[in-house]
């Protein structure tokens, strides 16, 4: 049984994994795709990035063929047709439709173009709507996800139950560890798609000095904010494992959205308060992983503390995006 295994005592070292492999990344021109497309590159792999403009994720045919013809060794996907709450809650289609074949084509293209194994980018959205924190891997199938981004919750389950049977049937080195909410530099730009962070990060730059700033729904519910660099070496540490494994890649705190919010204003010295609309929605009540399985099977742990994390993003939000 893994779990009774000594846990390592250092995480995973990437340029032992991937030096010299030949690595393709789909949404590689994304937030998280250029995330591990950079670190890749540090561990000296031949990365092989795939963007949207690229090659078209629902196109089944071209996706085989461009796969085949790439010859990786590993697949990293990084892509999603996704965005924060409102977005997700406007677009129940194409949150889940867009993200069910991309999902299942990339996977079944890197099976058939002979890589040796496949990450997905899994999310903890995928976790029942209500479910005991931390949310442990075991919890995963004890109820149906938060609706407002239910359809999309369930292309990261097909993604994740259908990693699990190509490793049962073929022995493919397929896993989807679920990743906790991210946010750091480069992450979205367009408001309309924005999570909760980089959707206060660009209000806030913007105010004029001790404006207040508006924040969605109660400010009770609470998530747990993973920072992008932090994502993408847990992402490619995965392939450090024997073998595939349900698992949860997060920081294991959980801050209230209030908090958050306050962490926020912090980050960017802004001294105005902060503004609750309850008319817009505050989604999933609660959400935070446990990180036991991670640091026992991968020895891996996130190392960036929030605070810093947000200051790191707010400096990249000001360079990118001027105050109007
Ligand atoms: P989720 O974790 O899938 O629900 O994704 P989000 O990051 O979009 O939303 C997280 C939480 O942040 C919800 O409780 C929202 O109500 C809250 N929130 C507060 N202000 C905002 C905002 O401006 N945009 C978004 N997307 N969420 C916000």
């Amino acid at each position: 049984m893994q779990l009774e295994r000594p846990a390592p005592s250092a995480p995973p070292v990437l340029a032992d994994l991937y030096g010299g492999q030949r690595v393709v990344v789909t949404g590689a021109r994304g937030f998280l795709g250029r995330a591990v497309c950079a670190q890749l590159d540090r561990a000296g792999a031949t990365v092989l990035p795939l963007g949207r403009a690229e090659l078209d994720l629902l196109d089944r045919s071209a996706v085989k063929a461009r796969l085949r013809a790439l010859r990786p060794e590993v697949v990293v996907h990084c892509a999603v047709d996704g965005g924060g709450l409102g977005w997700m809650r406007d677009h129940p289609v194409e949150s889940g439709l867009n993200n069910v074949l991309i999902n299942v084509h990339v996977l079944e293209g890197a099976h058939e173009a002979g890589a040796r194994a496949f990450l997905g980018a899994g999310s903890a959205c995928a976790y029942p709507r209500i479910c005991p924190v931390p949310f442990v891997e075991d919890d995963l199938w004890q109820g149906y996800p938060e609706p407002t981004n239910g359809p999309y919750a369930q292309s990261k389950r097909v993604l994740l139950d259908l990693c699990r049977a190509y490793h049962a049937q073929h022995g493919f080195f397929a896993m989807t560890p679920l990743l906790a909410n991210l946010y750091g530099p480069g992450d979205h730009l367009d408001p309309g798609r924005a999570h909760v962070v980089a959707a206060l990060l660009q209000r806030v730059i913007r105010l004029p000095a001790g404006a207040p700033l508006e924040v969605w729904g109660t400010g009770t519910p609470t998530r747990e904010l993973l920072y992008i660099d932090d994502a993408a070496e847990g992402l490619l540490s995965c392939l450090a494992l024997s073998e595939p494994a349900v698992l949860n890649l997060g920081t294991g705190m959980e801050h209230s959205i209030a908090a958050l919010a306050q962490a926020v204003l912090d980050a960017a010295d802004h001294s105005g308060a902060l503004v609750f609309d309850p008319t817009k929605p505050d989604g999933q009540p609660r959400k935070c992983l446990s990180t036991a399985r991670a640091e026992a099977l991968l020895g891996w742990r996130a190392r960036t503390p929030l605070a810093e994390g947000l200051r790191a993003a707010v400096t990249w939000y000001r360079a990118a995006e001027p105050p109007r």
